[in-house]
């Protein structure tokens, strides 16, 4: 006999655990999996640009079609001058799909990675 609670196995004989106040059960669910760490996720530069609507824009498009990605240096483009664009980039596994679903945008003052 098990708690379901704390996980402590009882003999028989005993029908509740001493620690939880809870009734035993014959027999443990397995416990969950183990959530998948994002430190598998693999990115690649999608593209980069110095335009805060772009970014605004990609970010609409790759949220609707549940696209993993980050923005590099989103922070320091805040301000006025920024040294260096925003590279968004994407999990390297919907790499293809994303660069399909923006074939079409036209950024001004963007360009879209060469490989
Ligand atoms: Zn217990």
């Amino acid at each position: 006999m098990f708690c379901p609670k704390c996980r402590s196995e009882y003999r028989e004989g005993f029908t509740e655990c001493a620690d939880c106040d809870v009734e035993l059960i014959p027999e443990l669910a397995p416990l969950p999996a183990e959530p998948k760490s994002v430190d598998y996720v693999q990115y690649q530069e999608l593209l980069s640009t110095y335009n805060l609507a772009d970014i605004a824009f990609i970010e609409s498009i790759l949220d609707s079609e549940k696209i993993i990605y980050f923005m590099q240096n989103e922070e320091f483009n805040t301000l006025t001058f920024s040294p260096q664009p925003v590279r968004v980039m994407v999990n390297t596994d919907q790499f293809d799909q994303a660069k399909k679903l923006l074939k079409d945008f036209q950024p001004q003052y963007s360009r879209l990675s060469s490989d």
